[in-house]
């Protein structure tokens, strides 16, 4: 199980933890940071950058409440920066605290600091020309560990503070008891699972879990009255968590001249330093190096005091404490554990990961469009200071793609043009559904109408005929006679045109060359009066297909077009006949004509296949042109739209299905 996991609902995916992880240890998977257990080294860098509070330490208050019930005596072991913990009370308020919450008593883990520092000191001194690098940093251990591998064998072989201090009591002065650690450091809930030092430490609290059990607790520690600290003394080890302090405990000086031990602190600089070791460019030969610029700014604080304020609060109490406390009992108590063994050993957990080839990182590159090296931003957006790091993070399967914000911009403006565009077209299909729905129920009106009118014209068309034809030349009636007859006429045209557009009238089918009907059409048009100042350019395509139809209602949808485009242009101007195969889709003969006339103001262009419907003065026109030509084309199983612009002129198109043996083309119906 991890120290430390992800809280899914709050992570926001900034990936600032992905950016501060010095270990790689955080794989975005699914869009999730989640931290892998193997590579993690417990540094809790991730804990203080994440603004969201998305990242949780293992809870340990459980195990601590499970041992209050199981075990007759737990030892509390206060790390030495617990005065920074708690500033608002005395540490002797915090000490009476921690007892009252079922600890049977309250130990310092500096006793074991001073023991430690001492076995230091004597390590030092005996190997004083090789290279040793100091141990009390569970963080820093587990990065060398996993990522220094070939440095393990410099570790000094020393355990920690608190595991000595858990000997001391486990070993000698409280056998049997139960220890829990309780500090700033989530790292050492990892060290106490170490098979090394397993079963010296029975669990590890942060200060904020000790805060939190507090509150459980009712336990307002500024309220309570104080009380002294149990176990051994300590002394000088209560500065161990302060840089340096392991030095001064153990009085060995960084002689800046003479170079030999260098004290250093943070992730950058222990990174920098264990770099530098390897290279081999390192002189000095002791070195104290603690992760977290000292334990006191360790992750697991329940306050956001600066680190000079929590220096001063760890000094503060170690000096009231060295006013007070007598020297000689501390040397007695160091003497009574000089014998208790603090050694250890540490193995190496290669945790590196294999550098890919400049192929692998390429391909990986071109996946989110960066293809040449100007397309790299290095804008560290997605975590990884450079692109090609991000791309090696892909080949470990650490980072995904989608990390990349720029590409993401990109890929977000492609979608929003996409669906900007999908949304026009369904408008445009709904405007286009409606229509037709408008068109289907006026056509069902105008069949229904010219049926019933159909028979009783044809019966006075009949009746007005044989009487024109049994009456005398000279007779005065024939003209009466005739009128009727003729406006008889004109009424069975336009009820046969209603007919047309409600599509009742039967197509005579055959194959049709539409490019043929097109010339027979332009050349009956281009003899009309409205031609006159007119120009017609054609460009028809020879590889056109066939069309199953019927050739003479085809030419009238053709002859309507052509007649309104030479209507609209009576001072004269061009008509563009264009007719194109289109090998895809289901319309692959389309038909345009353009021209350049006075053009259909906007209001009107839903209305122009409506029957009836025209401009023109009364008497010029029935106004069932178009609204044939509609229905003769929706017959042909095909399309016919029109776009206009006043001033410019207007546009049709008609689009028809191939007839069923043109190669490759679908049928109609
Ligand atoms: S820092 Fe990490 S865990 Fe926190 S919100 Fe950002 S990505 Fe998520
Ligand atoms: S604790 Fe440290 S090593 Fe582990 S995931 Fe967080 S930042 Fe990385
Ligand atoms: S451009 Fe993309 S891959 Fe490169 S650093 Fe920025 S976010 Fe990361």
């Amino acid at each position: 199980m991890t120290v430390i996991s992800t809280i899914k609902e709050k992570c926001r995916r900034c990936y600032t933890c992905v950016r501060k992880c010095p270990a790689k240890a955080i794989k975005v998977e699914d869009g999730q940071a989640k931290v892998v257990a193997e590579r993690c080294i417990a540094c809790g860098s991730c804990i203080k950058v994440c603004r969201q509070e998305a990242k949780a330490i293992r809870d340990s208050t459980a195990t601590v409440k499970d041992l209050f019930w199981n075990s007759p005596e737990i030892i509390a072991c206060l790390a030495p920066s617990f005065p920074a913990a708690f500033p608002q009370a005395k540490p002797g308020q915090v000490i009476t605290a921690v007892r009252n919450l079922g600890f049977t008593e309250v130990m310092e883990v500096a006793f074991g600091a001073d023991l430690v520092a001492k076995v230091h000191a004597r390590w030092a001194k005996q190997n004083g020309d090789k290279l040793s690098i100091s141990s009390p940093c569970p963080a820093l251990i587990l990065y060398i560990k996993k990522y220094f591998p070939s440095l393990v064998e410099h570790l000094t072989p020393i355990v920690s503070p608190m595991v000595a201090m858990a000997r001391v009591i486990k070993r000698k002065a409280r056998p049997g008891g139960k220890v829990v650690f309780i500090g700033p450091c989530i790292a050492k809930k990892e060290e106490i699972e170490d098979p090394e030092v397993a079963g010296d430490v029975d669990a590890v609290l942060t200060f904020v879990e000790l805060d939190r059990m507090f509150q459980e607790a009712g336990l307002i520690p500024e309220k309570l009255p104080e009380s002294p600290i149990d176990g051994p003394l300590a002394r000088l080890g209560r500065i161990f968590p302060v840089p340096g302090g392991l030095l001064r405990s153990a009085s060995m000086k960084e002689d800046v001249c003479q170079n030999r031990i260098l004290v250093t602190e943070g992730k950058e600089a222990c990174t920098q330093i264990l770099n530098e070791i390897l290279e081999g460019s390192v002189e000095a030969k002791f070195m104290d190096l603690l992760f977290c610029e000292g334990c006191i700014n360790g992750p697991g604080f329940p306050n956001d005091l600066s680190f000079f304020s929590r220096k001063e609060l760890v000094a503060k109490y170690v000096q009231s404490r060295l006013k007070v406390e007598v020297e000689d009992r501390h040397k007695a108590d160091l003497g009574k554990y000089s014998r208790l063994s603090l050694k250890r050993s540490f193995r190496p957990d290669d945790r590196r990961l294999t550098t890919p080839s400049p192929d692998i990182i390429r391909e990986i590159l071109r996946r989110t469009n960066k293809v040449h090296p100007e397309d790299e931003l290095n804008c560290g957006a997605c975590g990884y200071a450079s692109c090609q790091e991000k791309a090696s993070a892909v080949y470990w399967g650490l980072a995904e793609n989608e990390m990349c914000l720029p590409y993401l911009i990109d890929q977000l403006e492609e979608n929003l043009s996409r669906l900007a565009q999908s949304h026009k077209d369904l408008g445009e299909a709904q405007q286009q559904l409606i229509q037709s729905e408008k068109m289907a129920s006026v056509g069902q009106l105008a069949a229904g109408v010219a049926h019933e009118i159909n028979n009783p014209l044809g019966t006075i068309l009949l009746y007005s005929h044989m009487i024109l034809e049994k009456l005398e030349q000279k007779d005065s009636r024939r003209e009466e006679l005739d009128t009727i007859a003729k406006e008889a006429t004109r009424c069975r045209d336009i009820v046969r045109g209603l007919l047309d557009f409600a599509r009742q009238r039967k197509l005579q089918v055959e194959n049709v060359d539409v490019n043929q009907i097109l010339e027979e059409g332009i050349s009956l048009v281009a003899a009309q009066p409205a031609f006159g100042k007119v120009e017609i350019a054609k460009t028809l395509d020879p590889s056109l297909p066939t069309t199953e139809g019927d050739p003479v209602q085809l030419k009238e949808v053709f002859l309507n077009i052509l007649s309104n485009a030479g209507e609209a242009m009576p001072q004269g101007g061009k008509v563009t006949v264009v007719s194109r195969f289109r090998e895809a889709g289901s319309h692959p003969i389309e038909i345009m004509i353009r021209d350049t006339g006075q053009g259909i103001p906007q209001e009107n262009l839903n209305k122009i296949f409506m029957p009836f419907f025209t401009t023109k003065k009364i008497g010029q026109g029935t106004g069932l042109g178009l609204a044939i030509a509609y229905g003769i084309v929706k017959m042909h199983h095909g399309s016919i739209d029109v776009q206009s612009k006043v001033g410019e002129g207007t546009t049709f198109w008609v689009k028809l299905p191939a007839d069923s043996s043109s190669k490759g083309q679908e049928t109609i119906g």
